[in-house]
């Protein structure tokens, strides 16, 4: 299977990866059966596009729920820090390193239900929004935040005029041509243009791996290599403005790729740590019975250890829009003070994040799981 992104060189897959199973973007589990794996020219790490991985994808977006599991539709808070949605985050990381005049156009590429669009309308609110999407199911929210006519749907290619900022957030992971995207976006900027990218850095992250549609899986070079080969220049790389994200602010120009480092089977080991995650918690579910054992979380990865261990007694959400009862499982969902006492809760969350949480909730009467530290 050649790579998807330098189009060159064969992907070598992992083949600990089959026997994991995986959830799509919006939460809902997947069993085992997938394939991931690197390319051994350029390092991408990416999903061979096969018929079974395209049927999955269809399948997922055809019933997509965007944050499912959050009552009111708003976007996942970053609790690391000051509690904003990740939106707000990147219009003040847009604003601060290339400057925002009063007036201008913006286009956000897979807009979904107009969180971005929201942030940057309070920051710029005589700027000109669009927001492009496949279909006109969220035209409604949209509009209420850009005005009549600021959804678009369809292709990037078929969109008119020239926009100052085009965002894709989240975008390039589900893409199976990411520089040929590239390539549209740059048709669509003024001379002076950017485009602003932000996805989920696997690094940092490894549940990522273990998202279905995702076909790409993105680290800084994997980045720099994708916007050059479209003909951009980075103003702008962050794999930390954003929690596990990386965030890329280019122009049209030159760009460097930079060569691939296979000293260490980081993929490998990712895929182990997800490995060591499922058994780990497995075993402590053995110990204490389904009852007594619950997840913290109920984003993607927590979903994930569900269809892994097959059942759970519950969740652990700080979120109070969360707490209740889980749509997905229909488990109860407790807030951190709430936890039955003597219980097990897997904080299933990524690595530096996991322990921030174990050290906050450390003192409560509960036997708490972190997942295990990763370096690679
Ligand atoms: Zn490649």
């Amino acid at each position: 299977m050649r790579c998807i992104v330098c189009k060159k060189s064969l992907v070598r897959l992992i083949e600990a990866y089959a026997s994991l199973p995986r959830v799509g973007s919006d939460s809902r589990p997947l069993p085992s059966g997938g394939r991931l794996g690197q390319c051994e020219g350029c390092g991408a790490v990416q999903k061979p596009v096969d018929d079974k991985f395209q049927a999955e994808c269809e399948a997922i977006y055809s019933s997509y729920v965007m944050y499912a599991q959050s009552s009111d539709g708003a976007e996942p808070k970053i609790f690391d820090d000051a509690p904003c949605g990740r939106s707000t985050r990147l219009v003040e990381v847009i604003s601060s390193e290339i400057g925002l005049g009063a007036t201008g156009s913006l286009l956000d590429v897979g807009c979904g239900n107009g969180n971005l669009l929201r942030a940057f309308g309070s920051a710029c609110p005589a700027w000109s929004l669009a927001g492009l999407e496949l279909d006109d199911r969220h035209r409604v929210a949209v509009e209420a935040i850009c005005g009549g006519g600021s959804l678009l749907t369809g292709e990037l290619a078929k969109v008119e005029g020239r926009f100052d900022v085009v965002v894709a957030m989240h975008v390039l992971e589900h893409l199976t041509e990411p520089v040929e995207f590239l390539c549209q976006v740059k048709e669509k900027l003024v001379a002076e243009g950017v485009v602003v990218i932000q996805l989920p850095l696997w690094r940092k992250n490894p549940f990522d791996l273990i998202v279905a549609d995702h076909s790409l899986h993105f680290d800084i070079p994997t980045l720099l290599r994708v916007v050059a080969d479209a003909g951009f220049k980075p103003v702008f790389v962050s794999g930390k403005v954003v929690p596990r994200e990386l965030v890329i602010i280019a122009r049209a120009g030159h760009g460097e790729a930079p060569k691939p480092d296979f000293s260490v089977d980081s993929l490998g080991k990712a895929v182990g740590w997800l490995e060591a995650v499922r058994d780990e918690a497995s075993r402590a579910m053995g110990v204490v019975g389904k009852e007594n054992f619950g997840i913290y979380g109920t984003g993607n990865a927590a979903m994930w250890l569900t269809e892994t261990l097959g059942t759970v007694g519950f969740y652990v959400d700080d979120d109070p829009s969360r707490q209740g009862k889980n749509v997905m499982t229909g488990c109860p969902v407790y807030g951190p003070d709430t936890i039955p006492a003597g219980a097990t809760v897997a904080i299933c969350l990524p690595p530096e994040l996991s322990g921030q949480v174990f050290e906050r909730l450390r003192t409560l009467p509960v036997n708490w799981l972190p997942t295990p530290p990763l370096e690679i």
